[in-house]
């Protein structure tokens, strides 16, 4: 999913039901491996069990933490029914932390070995929680460390000084940079009447460029549904069998480059994608039952939203994507074509702002600026109008450390991806990177 008017997320708003149950007989099915391959015989099965039912226990103290959840129904029944206090499941999450760390591994091969580092991390992530449920306090750094497994660099207001300085030479004029930046994206917002038409050739065009280099199941699809009321722009609800649904909020005014987006970072190569490659190949394939949930503060974030990020720029190189704009998409919502490449280089610059929003969260969540303090830097140094600073504070209170999930896990992914692919790297071997990412358990 993705917050309103920035980089992508899966977090969902209030009163959006979270999860899908697969039937019990379809989950069977895969249980006893679809392939043929695993016939119930992981050795970790009751490891991964324990962990899957750990994790829906969790969910009964906090409505956020289960993002996806498609195994056997009966398990959240259960978690529902026993509500386990914090305290006990703080203790199975260290005991099962210690067990994983002492299991044998029937092959010491790659994928066998970041399924261990996998599952401890993962657990670290959920201890961590529900010590945070239970009161405690940690700071920005030391939480998105313990939950995300990462820390977000920091910066100055000097170097976002650099970049609204050549903002304020491409949008001259009366009054301050966030508003003329406002005034200059008005002339880029999609109608209404239009947006159907221009998110599902954006759609499409993510998938064939996807398709090309990606293997996918044939019966792999999502669906697309038009929503208001909600606090995020879009997201993507997994639903096993291959199949998203996806969101997007036309509440607010959407803009141009919102349906590349869009329907990369929650269609091809990004959530959709990873989600049906993570139910091939671990779910399916191997019958790694933990795949089954998503903890949503938890590594496989930094992951998810690392990749469906990065994943715009997988599928289009810049020359691409500008063209495509302008030639297919800019036409099709009714914008002037000529007025493309000035849009996409001021987007550009803006982009490079992003990690201006990780320096409010976290001196907001420090403490050292208040709410007032948090949505004036987000107006002054990311250039959001008041009406998204506050929106976006909101997402702070409710996501915290979350934030960094987006910009830090999409420079990551791309370091990870230029590592792998090599200096000679071609259009082949960096999808090879990208698309075993999205294949394998989720480490970086
Ligand atoms: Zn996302």
């Amino acid at each position: 999913m993705q917050g309103a008017g920035v980089q992508g997320c899966r977090v969902q708003g209030a009163g959006v039901q979270r999860t899908i149950a697969w039937a019990g007989p379809l989950f069977a099915a895969w249980m006893t491996g679809v392939t043929g391959e695993t016939q119930g015989a992981d050795p970790w099965s009751t490891l991964a069990e324990r962990y899957v039912r750990l994790v829906l226990a969790v969910g009964q103290h906090d409505a956020d933490f289960v993002d996806a959840f498609y195994g056997p129904a009966e398990w959240r029944t259960a978690a529902e029914q026993a509500k386990v206090p914090l305290a006990t499941l703080a203790e199975q999450a260290s005991a099962l932390e210690q067990e994983v760390g002492k299991a044998a591994i029937p092959a010491k091969d790659e994928t066998w070995a970041a399924r261990r580092s996998y599952l401890s991390r993962q657990l670290v992530a959920v201890r961590t929680r529900v010590d945070m449920l239970q009161g405690r306090r940690l700071t920005f750094d030391e939480e998105s460390q313990a939950l995300y497994d990462a820390v977000a660099p920091t910066h100055t207001e000097a170097e976002f000084e650099a970049i609204l300085t050549q903002l304020s030479e491409r949008l001259p004029g009366e009054g301050p940079l966030v508003a003329r930046y406002d005034r200059f994206r008005q002339g880029f917002v999609i109608p209404p009447a239009r947006l159907d038409r221009v998110f599902q050739e954006a759609i499409r065009g993510c998938r064939e460029r996807t398709r090309q280099f990606v293997d996918l199941p044939p019966t792999e699809r999502f669906t697309v549904e038009y929503v208001t009321g909600k606090s995020w722009s879009g997201y993507n609800w997994y639903q096993g069998q291959y199949r998203s649904v996806i969101q997007v909020n036309t509440d607010l005014p959407v803009y141009i480059d919102r349906a590349v987006d869009l329907a990369c970072h929650e269609g091809y190569p990004g959530h959709h994608v990873y989600n049906v490659l993570l139910e091939q190949h671990l779910m399916r394939e191997r019958g790694w039952v933990e795949y089954s949930i998503y903890p949503l503060f938890s590594p496989q974030s930094l992951i998810a939203e690392g990749t469906a990020n990065f994943g715009i720029e997988m599928a289009f190189s810049p020359a691409d994507r500008l063209a495509f704009e302008r030639d297919v998409l800019f036409p099709l919502a009714g914008l002037d074509a000529a007025r493309a490449q000035d849009y996409y280089q001021v987007f550009g610059l803006v982009e490079r702002l992003s990690y201006a929003g990780n320096e409010a969260a976290r001196r907001y969540l420090n403490g050292t600026i208040d709410r007032a303090g948090a949505a004036a830097w987000l107006e002054r140094y990311a250039l959001y109008t008041a009406p998204r600073a506050e929106q976006r504070v909101r997402f702070i209170d409710q996501y915290r450390s979350y934030v960094i999930n987006y910009n830090l896990g999409k420079d990551l992914v791309r370091a990870h991806v230029e590592q792998r692919a090599g200096l000679a790297a071609t259009p082949s071997s960096r999808w090879r990177a990208f698309t075993a990412l999205l294949s394998s358990p989720p480490l970086l």
